[in-house]
């Protein structure tokens, strides 16, 4: 990956055609990896939302006039194309994200061609339901339909593999599509939507939206002809799309901060390595990073010191290099914020054992060492607020109520993680957890993609399930049919 890049000029996508953006000048997106600009991305307008809207509605009769069974074998052609394109695609993630090529960029697209194959299969078997009737000349069923044109909004942290959550549940039940990908990761979106053209998806079911959030973004929330919205992002984004797009179904998958817990009677070196992982995976930019650990205090300082050496091992570079574990993150919005919640832990009395800085002598600003702080307190940013970085912030805890009470001080509560060999330890406080997911004796950022995940009701990491069946179901509508079958 040595050749210089030139950066390349990527279009909106409406109907079955690529465009150029009336919504001022293009936007150059740059590197993370390298430096170099990369694209110049064309901006949407209202407009342009209102054009796609209209292309997707037209095709809506054709998407149900189509049974399961033949959607079922347009997502599979999606994967075969993205299948086919598996490297030119990882590389492209690589430079415009900055995950590992070979250990995680690869990952990536092999994740999205299962969703799309998941998504297939689920669709044929999608079922609604007879009832007993209380009379005997009805028939009572239901039906599950697409609900219509979907909004799609999707963030950078996995460019491929979020958006596909959708794209294929919502292919595979017959709904059209008016995407808005982030703006940081225009390659891959391109990328994505030209596998879907090629795939032979008929024009309309997937339009592709580039622009100013504020602009294109909230245009498509509040938009009366989208009847529903999906969404991955930050929960504040979450909240502002949610006043938007008000009355209309929503699936909202938004931050996390969860806690991973650690008790004295765990294997603590399986533990220190799988936390490891979780806090420098994709540099600490997955939804369900181990972003807050909480340590019994009769292990504290054994646990910290095996956490240490996992960090030691860390290989910061180059996203394309072989020997590289951990790359840049992704943006500046997020380096600022890693340096700012440093600074406020370390103000207030936290210590960093590891690391603690961007790295310096890289191709870029954006290599952030992989950091272990301890002495961190429940009024800290690290704490109270998601992070994105590749931070491993300690608290120490003296017993279960106590555990849950520090894990309580953050509104999040998207996932978490229980680390003990006490089986009943493990259920009870799986129980206890205000998390849409809990793993025990596993990472955090744990997750078979054909499972259902979500945030915990009540906290501000989103609502609904998302993953295999139950993204279907959130992307469908039941439609109750009852019959009268006297003299027909
Ligand atoms: P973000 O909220 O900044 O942006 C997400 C998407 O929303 C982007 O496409 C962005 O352009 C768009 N957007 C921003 N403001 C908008 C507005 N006012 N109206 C409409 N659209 C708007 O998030 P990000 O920085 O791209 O992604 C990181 C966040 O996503 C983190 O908080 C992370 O936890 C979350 N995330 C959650 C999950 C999950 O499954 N729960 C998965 C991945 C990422």
């Amino acid at each position: 990956m040595n050749d210089p890049v030139q950066p390349r000029r990527i279009d909106l996508l409406i109907g079955s055609e690529w465009r150029r953006g009336e919504g001022g000048a293009a936007l150059s997106v740059t590197s993370p990896a390298t430096g170099e600009a990369i694209a110049l991305v064309e901006q949407g307008t209202r407009e342009d939302v209102d054009d796609a809207v209209r292309k997707a509605e037209a095709v809506l009769p054709v998407l149900s006039g189509m049974t399961a069974f033949e959607r079922a074998v347009l997502c599979h052609k999606v994967a075969d194309v993205l299948a086919s394109r598996r490297e030119a695609i990882a590389r492209d993630i690589s430079l415009e994200q900055g995950k590992v090529y070979h250990s995680e960029a690869l990952g990536e697209v092999d994740a999205a061609v299962l969703m799309y194959r998941d998504s297939a299969e689920c669709a044929k078997r999608l079922q609604g339901q007879t009832f007993q009737s209380v009379d005997p000349t009805r028939r009572v069923m239901t039906i599950r339909q697409a609900r219509g044109v979907y909004g799609i909004i999707t963030p950078w942290n996995f460019p491929l593999a979020i958006p596909s959550e959708y794209l294929g549940a919502g292919l595979a039940t017959g709904n059209a599509m008016v995407w808005k990908p982030s703006e940081w990761t225009p390659l891959t979106s391109r990328n994505l939507m030209q596998a879907f053209l090629d795939a032979g998806v008929p024009p309309g079911t997937l339009n592709l939206l580039l622009g100013n959030p504020s602009e294109v973004g909230a245009a498509i929330a509040g938009h009366p002809g989208i009847v529903a919205i999906g969404l991955t992002g930050s929960t504040r984004t979450g909240l502002a799309v949610a006043r938007l797009a008000a009355g209309k179904p929503m699936l909202l998958e938004l931050g996390g901060n969860g806690p991973t817990i650690i008790f004295e009677d765990s294997d603590l070196d399986r533990a220190a390595a799988a936390v490891g992982g979780g806090c420098f995976a994709n540099a600490g930019q997955i939804c369900n990073s181990t972003e807050r650990i909480l340590v019994q205090r009769s292990v504290h300082d054994r646990f910290v010191e095996k956490l240490v050496e996992t960090a030691r091992k860390v290989r910061l570079g180059s996203p394309f290099d072989a020997a590289t574990t951990m790359g840049p993150v992704s943006n500046e919005t997020i380096a600022s914020k890693v340096d700012s919640h440093l600074t406020d832990a370390r103000d207030n009395g936290a210590t960093i054992l590891f690391g603690g800085a961007r790295a310096t002598g890289l191709a870029t600003d954006l290599y952030y060492e992989p950091t272990v702080i301890c002495g961190v307190t429940t009024e800290m940013l690290l704490n109270r607020e998601e992070t994105f970085g590749p931070v491993a912030p300690v608290i120490s805890f003296d017993s279960e109520d106590d555990a849950i009470r520090i894990a309580e001080t953050c509104t999040l509560g998207l996932h978490g993680s229980i680390w003990t060999n006490g089986i009943g330890r493990g259920l009870r406080m799986s129980e206890r957890l205000r998390c849409g997911t809990v793993h025990v004796n596993e990472t955090s950022a744990y997750w078979q993609l054909h499972t259902p995940t979500g945030g915990f009701s009540g906290t501000g990491s989103g609502i609904g399930r998302i993953g295999g069946m139950a993204t279907l179901e959130e992307m469908t509508q039941l439609k109750t049919i009852s019959l009268n079958i006297v003299g027909v």
